[in-house]
């Protein structure tokens, strides 16, 4: 594995949501996933991760987030509660969290150009859900508000 980092940011439209993720995976190797449940589907999301990665998310305003919990309620996916931007989104299990980022948002979203692998999750039970994150999401080393 190379030794240098990429680092990606983005943000929601109106910036009170900011993500920065960093791999030490070339922008070519970044896995690229589009889920096929409901809500994906409706977002149009991508999602990129690497457990051997970091993400920090900036929060200006937590009052405008959206913290969004469905189906089996494992994970927060964050919304602006002003630009109504999807940002990605946080499970939280063992006192650590994980993290999935929407590319649509990031500044170098066009760089990603890889096909989407199609994946579908229905069938998992919560815990299965929260292991198949925890093994897959990129661990978020920073969460900060305001
Ligand atoms: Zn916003």
């Amino acid at each position: 594995m190379r030794t240098e980092t990429t680092s990606f940011s983005g943000r929601c439209h109106c910036g009170n949501l900011g993500v920065t993720f960093e791999t030490r995976l070339r922008p070519e190797q970044l896995p690229v996933r589009a889920c096929t449940c409901s809500f994906c589907r409706t977002h149009g999301a991508r999602y990129t991760s690497d457990p051997a990665g970091r993400v920090h998310i900036t929060v200006r305003d937590p009052g405008r987030v959206n913290r969004y919990r469905f189906a089996l309620k494992t994970a927060d996916f964050l919304i602006c509660r002003e630009c109504g931007v999807y940002l990605g989104a946080v499970l939280t299990a063992g006192g650590s969290s994980y993290a999935t980022i929407n590319i649509n948002t990031l500044d170098a979203a066009q760089v990603l150009t890889q096909a989407s692998a199609s994946v579908t999750y229905d069938g998992e039970t919560a815990t299965e859900r929260r292991a198949r994150r925890m093994a897959n999401w990129t661990p978020v080393v920073e969460i900060k508000e305001g």
